[in-house]
């Protein structure tokens, strides 16, 4: 291993999936700074809360559970967040609980070994249509106002090696089935560098996946889309609520006024962890 490697602090994590097909014992909300929050210990094992008059404003904590709930985000300086909505691609298929450990490498090594046509080998999902690209966007388009508030930026390219964040497909997660039989309909990796450490890295792409087969219609995969990408935003931690956009098996298909409030106090944090 390299000096450089040794002296990385380059945390790696992984966000959950937005069914409830994986474990969620890390997803605790200890209180990371947002007031008001209430305890939420081990919620998301039960079947979620439910948001009443007095707090349906209130931002729950979208810190990362891996780092003590610390608020991670793109910096100014990454502003506009390049996007890539891949023509239907899928990545190669491996167990779901393997994707948060290595989508982010082989995608930066993909791009590396080929900048000009990075995925010329990886086919079509089955169910993939020009249509769900559209709609893809318009999941990410709902996060387009708070560019008026001067929170961030982001952009759609068509040059996937310019891109911050991209958009992937699968037919199916592998082995990602709860005892329910749900199956995850979507996940985002990225790596999360501490800010005081950026000269010493190079930019790595978040990745996001999702499930054409467990999004099967319009709205499911606009709203997934819009999930996820609330989390490659930095909304790492989902809410305990079932109101909310972010709540981890998802039954709203828009953002709450609490997701609102949430992405509001996250981008108005002074952040030591971003993703670059
Ligand atoms: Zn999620």
């Amino acid at each position: 291993m390299s000096k450089f490697n040794l002296i990385l602090l380059i945390l790696l994590f992984n966000l959950q999936p937005m069914s409830q097909a994986q474990p969620l014992s890390n997803t605790l909300i200890n209180g990371g700074g947002v007031n008001d929050l209430q305890p939420v210990n081990g919620l998301h094992l039960t079947e979620g809360l439910n948001r009443t008059p007095q707090n349906m404003n209130d931002a729950y904590n979208p810190g990362e559970p891996a780092i003590n709930m610390k608020a991670v985000r793109w910096l100014n300086t990454s502003m506009p967040i390049a996007i890539w909505i891949s023509p239907g691609l899928a990545l190669p298929s491996v167990p779901f609980d393997e994707i948060p450990n290595t989508r982010c490498d082989l995608v930066y090594s993909m791009i590396k070994a080929n900048p000009k046509n990075p995925f010329g080998d990886l086919s079509k999902v089955n169910g993939w249509t020009e249509e769900v690209n559209d709609l893809v966007a318009n999941g990410i388009e709902q996060w387009r106002e708070f560019e008026n508030e001067g929170l961030f930026k982001f952009g759609f390219t068509d040059d996937p090696a310019n891109a911050n964040i991209l958009v992937f497909f699968t037919d199916i997660f592998k082995d990602a089935s709860a005892p329910g039989g749900i199956s995850a309909g979507g996940i985002t990796t990225a790596k999360i560098f501490p800010v005081d450490k950026l000269h010493l890295v190079h930019k790595m792409p978040v990745i996001i996946e999702l499930s054409t087969t467990v999004n099967n219609d319009a709205q499911k995969m606009q709203a997934a889309s819009a999930h996820e990408f609330g989390h490659a935003l930095g909304i790492k931690a989902h809410s305990p609520y079932r109101e909310d956009l972010m709540y981890v098996d998802r039954v709203v298909n828009s953002l709450s006024p609490a997701d609102k409030a949430t992405i509001r106090w996250l981008y108005h944090q002074k952040t030591d962890y971003v993703m670059y």
